[in-house]
């Protein structure tokens, strides 16, 4: 019998379930996992010290996006959108 914390953690084969663990974790970083993939994901990073620092910053990240409140456009900026979507409205 193969006990559940011997299994999968060999170096080489871990790799590849890092690659599948983080695909799904921008997901998981979402809260809209299923709770199976989240035990999963959990259990690897436990696991896996890689994609443990991998999520903290990617959580960091998300974190910080959020906090972002958009600034307002310079003047100068805004001046150059607007030559930029007039000249793209005007037929060539
Ligand atoms: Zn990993």
């Amino acid at each position: 019998m193969v006990s559940p914390a011997s299994h999968g953690l060999h170096p080489d084969r871990s790799k590849r379930h890092c690659l599948k663990i983080l695909r799904a974790l921008s997901t998981y970083i979402d809260g809209e996992l299923p709770a199976t993939v989240c035990k999963e994901i959990r259990m690897h990073m436990g696991a896996c010290p890689h994609c443990e620092s991998f999520v903290e910053s990617l959580r960091q990240t998300v974190v910080l996006c959020r906090q972002l409140k958009p600034r307002p456009l310079s003047e100068t900026l805004k001046s150059r959108i607007r030559q930029f979507v007039l000249a793209a409205r005007r037929p060539s």
